[in-house]
């Protein structure tokens, strides 16, 4: 005879990712009141309670095992699990994961970056009363109760659906008190579940003004324009493929890329399928969702770090029950649930936003390529000035490069002029040529717009007189100024000089290291043009909730005005006064420590450029420059990024820098230096020589001293992307042991876009 056995509680083993900071996974026994069929169910991406140390916190269900490493009377048990059936659909559980993997980051946290910020904490999940009719109420006769209306309303109810709660009782307009008589009758009885209804149930606060409908008209509120060829093109291509698919629609500012996009989702929706958006900072960009809420009818989510927790999990909702056809978010919107997803759109595709800085370093981009090819639905990645990654990728093949050459509008592109500034005596950083464009465009009523490129880039020597920046002999980066210590440093080889009082070069003593600020160059206009008004736009001027609408609207107020800021400026925005853009320092983006100094410089060059002459008119672009023959320089006053690119690509694969080799910075902090960089010594020193991985430092990082705290990197270039997953792999393991370790924090950023 067979002996039929079913598996006790402690044969079964849950592998439980927690969100802590070590790079494992923990086990668990089940919680014990759990019954036989209940643990049959248990299933992968289940949320569960957990003791960890002396608390409670929630972690996901990774597997079901048979064993453990660790001796089964030392396991504790699971406290509750928390939901019915996983919340997020398998493919996106394993993407999650893999993003972990690739990452390297541990498990549990990453996993939790996926789940909107209610759902990472069990308050969400609150118990709620349901009631359900007895066996005597389910054998009584229809008519019975005559004298308790209301009793009989609830009855007649629980005959036709299995059960009802709280909400829909009182929905019903039946108080629990008529629940209550039934319930001291014996007819009907209460029974508590968790409140996960908010999670699998309806979405409240979208506009539902119809779902999607396989006719493409009734999906559009408003016309859509007619293509143009270029544009058509492009829009025939994306919507002629199936599967997976990854399009680099590079289109010239203004060249109708959203319209292309527009349409794209027009026919996703006729499909009955998902559309998912991520553009940079939508903060920034009010006015392309605007918009895509003018083209649909299709019900829209919206999911940006504005909403409050409520929304946001609203949001997330809809999406997940597919309420929402279309998904328009930043960078965490790579992982919202969409069971009919159909098209990726990532607008700005070169943009560093979409690189989470701190954390769960991933990018969102590549997550958004990883999840179409699983999906398998096609990918456009939008951009006038395409990451070099992307590009190459193109030029590989590998993506389909679409090309949009034109102003959809029909108006010209902007004309760039090179302005050599050498010798030439300046006022805060103005030119006497640059002021006088400046003058001749106000007195014909147009806006002006000033760009200072001041954040994010490491400081450099400069000879104002003949224009030489001061670069490693061996590393051919240029130097980063380290004023405190009076010295030059490179940051890739660490070779250290003393700060030079004279050009080597001319001789010359008007050495230049630090560039003009926004606030000085905002009173040097002032003064220049005391009748016109003046506007800030950077970081320090935005940092109310509706400053940036509200500088907008004071653009838009004044036709004829000075628009002075920061790389802001560049984001999207649409001001048709414009038609001077004035750079004012192009030199200190494209000669800096950064190896990707000059792409991001160029970006936002072109981006800038892209403001002037919006409209009918054509606009006018002047870059004052200390290297107005450098072939980078003159390539961008062709307004060639193509051109700008291929030079830098070609000095890429020369150095074996991405997208011809992979890197990953591991950092350190501490309050001393050398505790940091004794840190990444240890590390250094654990990883044995391998072929075809470099390691440069530990080396303190750009801006080294932040917050109380030194920063210092070891940089990990490798020319195979296993090479490099492989090291990661060694040095994170014997970081998590190390003792040092423990008490400093460290981390690892895989693709690193910081400057370095
Ligand atoms: P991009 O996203 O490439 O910067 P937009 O999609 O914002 O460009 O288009 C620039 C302008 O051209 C917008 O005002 C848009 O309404 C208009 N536009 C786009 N496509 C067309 C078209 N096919 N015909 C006429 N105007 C168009
Ligand atoms: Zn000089
Ligand atoms: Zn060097």
């Amino acid at each position: 005879m067979v002996e039929v056995r079913t598996l006790k509680s402690d044969e079964y083993i849950l592998s439980v990712a927690v969100p802590v900071s070590v790079r494992q996974t923990f086990d668990y026994l089940p919680p014990t009141e759990l019954s036989v069929s209940e643990l049959s169910q248990l299933q992968p991406g289940l949320r569960v309670k957990v003791p960890f140390g002396n608390r409670q916190t929630i972690g996901f269900l990774l597997a079901i095992k048979k064993h453990s490493t660790i001796d089964k009377k030392r396991l504790k048990a699971a406290t509750a699990i928390l939901d019915p059936t996983p919340l997020l659909p398998d493919s996106l559980f394993q993407l999650a994961q893999w993003a972990a993997h690739y990452y390297h980051h541990p498990i549990g946290d990453a996993l939790m970056h996926t789940l909107p910020r209610l759902l990472r904490k069990d308050s969400a999940v609150k118990t709620i009363s349901h009631w359900r009719l007895t066996h005597g109420g389910q054998g009584l006769p229809e008519g019975a109760l005559k004298s308790a209306p209301k009793q009989a309303e609830l009855l007649a109810l629980l005959q036709q659906q299995a059960s009802i709660d709280a909400a829909q009782l009182k929905e019903k307009g039946i108080t629990r008190a008529t629940a209550k008589a039934l319930c001291d009758k014996q007819l009907i009885e209460s029974f508590t579940v968790a409140d996960t209804a908010m999670v699998t149930g309806q979405a409240h606060t979208v506009a539902t003004d119809s779902a999607a409908t396989d006719n493409i008209a009734d999906n559009l509120k408003e016309q859509p324009f007619t293509l143009n060829d270029e544009q058509q093109h492009a829009v025939t291509r994306i919507t002629q493929q199936n599967g997976y698919r990854c399009f680099l629609l590079h289109g010239v500012t203004g060249s109708g890329k959203t319209e292309v996009y527009l349409q794209c989702i027009a026919h996703c929706l006729q499909k009955k399928q998902q559309a998912l958006v991520l553009v940079p900072e939508i903060g920034l960009t009010p006015q392309m969702v605007a918009r895509f809420k003018q083209r649909f009818n299709a019900p829209l989510a919206l999911l940006h770090s504005g909403l409050s927790d409520r929304e946001r999990l609203s949001a997330w909702q809809a999406a997940r029950t597919a309420q929402a056809m279309i998904v328009i978010g930043t960078r965490s919107a790579v992982f919202t649930p969409m069971p009919q997803l159909g098209l990726i759109i990532v607008d700005e595709e070169h943009d560093a936003s979409f690189k989470q800085q701190d954390g769960f370093r991933y990018s969102a981009r590549d997550i958004a390529i990883k999840r179409a090819y699983e999906q398998p639905c096609p990918i456009v990645l939008g951009s006038a000035t395409p990451s070099l990654e992307s590009l190459q990728h193109a030029l590989e093949g590998s993506y389909n490069r679409l090309q949009l050459q034109q102003r959809a509008t029909g108006a010209s592109q902007p004309s760039i002029t090179l302005l050599d500034i050498r010798h030439t005596p300046l006022d805060e950083g103005f030119s006497p040529a640059l002021l006088s464009a400046i003058t001749e465009t106000l007195t014909q009523k147009k806006q002006v717009l000033v760009f200072l490129n001041r954040r994010g880039f490491s400081p450099v020597l400069l000879c104002h007189d003949c224009g030489y920046i001061a670069c490693c002999d061996h590393c051919d980066v240029s130097l980063t100024v380290h004023f405190h210590a009076h010295q030059l440093r490179c940051h890739h080889c660490d070779k250290r000089q003393a700060l030079p009082k004279h050009c080597p070069v001319c001789a010359s003593s008007e050495l230049d290291f630090r560039g003009v600020g926004t606030e000085r160059s905002e009173r040097a206009l002032q003064k220049h043009f005391p009748q016109t008004p003046v506007i800030r736009i950077d970081r320090d001027t935005t940092r109310a909730k509706t400053a940036m609408q509200d500088l907008i609207k004071k653009v838009e107020e004044h036709p004829c005005c000075i628009l002075v800021g920061t790389q802001m400026l560049a984001k999207g925005h649409h001001f048709p006064r414009v038609m001077l853009v004035a750079v004012v320092d192009a030199d200190r983006g494209l000669f800096t420590a950064d190896f990707r100094g000059p792409e991001k410089m160029g970006q936002l060059l072109l981006q800038v450029a892209g403001r002037a002459g919006r409209e009918s008119q054509s606009g006018q672009v002047i870059i004052q420059t200390h290297q107005a023959d450098h072939p980078l320089m003159i390539s961008l006053s062709q307004d060639s990024y193509t051109q700008y690119a291929d030079h830098l690509l070609q000095q890429r694969a020369a150095s074996q820098l991405p997208p011809f080799g992979y890197l990953a910075l591991v950092r350190a902090e501490a309050k001393k230096l050398e505790s940091a960089e004794a840190l990444l010594h240890h590390f250094r020193c654990h990883l044995p020589a391998t072929a075809g991985l470099r390691l440069l430092g530990p080396l303190p990082a750009p801006m080294a001293r932040r917050a109380g705290y030194y920063h210092a990197q070891l940089i990990l270039q490798a020319q195979h992307r296993k090479t490099l997953h492989r090291a990661l792999g060694q040095l994170s393991a014997y970081a998590e042991q190390h003792p040092l370790a423990k008490r400093l924090r460290w981390s690892i950023d895989v693709d690193p876009i910081d400057p370095f």
